[in-house]
C-alpha cells in the first residue's frame, strides 16, 4: 500500500505528475479541485455552493472540503494506495488527515512564483476530456480544439491574473504551514518543479524509492 499526498503552487503540474505516477503504479488520484469542478459544471447543489469562491481563488470551507475529501477516501477503491492531490491545503485540514490516514510521503512541487503566471495564463482545458494544454510547451494542433477529442479548449475560471493573486497568497498563507507540519514528520521529498515532466516524474520516483519511469 503506497498514499502519497501532492502539494505545490498553482501550475506546478501537481495533476500531471499525480496521474502519471496513479496510471503507472495502480494508485488512485484523488483531487479535490477536481471534484469541487464535477459538481460545477453538473451544476449540482454543492456546485452552486462553491462555484464563486473558486472563482475567486479561495480556498473552500473546511467542513466541506473535508466532508469531500474523507468521502472519497471512504469509498476505498484503492487497493493499492492513493495520490492525494489539493489537499490537506491549511493546517486543520491537515490534523484532520492524519487522524484517519498514514501516509508513506508527501512530493512537494517546488516552482517560484515567478514562473506560477507565465505557466497557469497560459493553460488551457479540453471541456470535453479535461486534457490539459499549455499553449507554451503543449500547444493544440489546431487552436482551441483537443487533439485526443476534438473538444473546445476553455479557461479555467480561477486561472486570470485576479483570481491567481488570490490563490498564490491563499497558499503561502495556509499550505506553506502544512509543508511545514510534514516536513517535521520527515516525510517530504522536494522535487524542482521546472525541469521536464519526464524528469520530475523520475526525480519522484528516486526520493520515493519507487520503480523507474519508464515514458
Ligand atoms: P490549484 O491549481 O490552485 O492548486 P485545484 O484544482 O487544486 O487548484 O483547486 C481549485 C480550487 O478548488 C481551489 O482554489 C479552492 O477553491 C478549491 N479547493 C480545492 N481543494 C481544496 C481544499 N482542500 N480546501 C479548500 N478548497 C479547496
Amino acid at each position: 500500500m503506497r498514499k502519497y499526498v501532492i502539494i505545490g503552487v498553482p501550475g506546478s503540474g501537481k495533476s500531471t505528475q499525480a496521474t502519471t505516477l496513479a496510471v503507472d503504479l495502480d494508485l488512485v488520484h484523488i483531487s479535490v479541485g477536481d471534484i469541487f469542478r464535477w459538481q460545477v459544471q453538473n451544476h449540482t447543489k454543492m456546485g452552486a455552493q462553491v462555484r464563486r469562491i473558486m472563482a475567486a481563488g479561495e480556498l473552500v470551507g473546511d467542513d466541506l472540503a473535508e466532508k469531500v475529501a474523507a468521502d472519497r477516501l471512504a469509498e476505498h477503491d484503492w487497493n493499492y494506495g492513493f495520490v492525494v492531490d489539493g489537499f490537506p491545503r491549511n493546517a486543520r485540514q491537515a490534523e484532520f488527515f492524519l487522524e484517519s490516514y498514514d501516509i508513506d510521503g508527501v512530493i512537494h512541487l517546488d516552482m517560484p512564483d515567478s514562473e506560477v503566471r507565465r505557466r497557469v495564463l497560459a493553460r488551457r482545458l479540453c471541456a470535453n476530456c479535461g486534457v490539459d494544454y499549455n499553449l507554451i510547451q503543449s500547444r493544440p494542433a489546431t487552436e482551441g480544439v483537443c487533439d485526443v477529442c476534438g473538444g473546445n479548449l476553455i479557461t479555467r475560471e480561477d486561472d486570470t491574473e485576479e483570481a491567481l493573486v488570490v490563490r498564490l497568497r491563499e497558499y503561502h498563507d495556509k499550505t506553506d504551514p502544512v509543508l511545514d507540519l510534514f516536513r517535521r514528520k520527515e516525510y517530504v521529498a522536494v522535487i524542482d518543479a521546472t525541469a521536464s515532466k519526464e524528469e520530475i516524474q523520475q526525480e519522484i520516483r528516486d526520493k520515493l524509492g519507487l520503480p523507474p519511469y519508464k515514458p
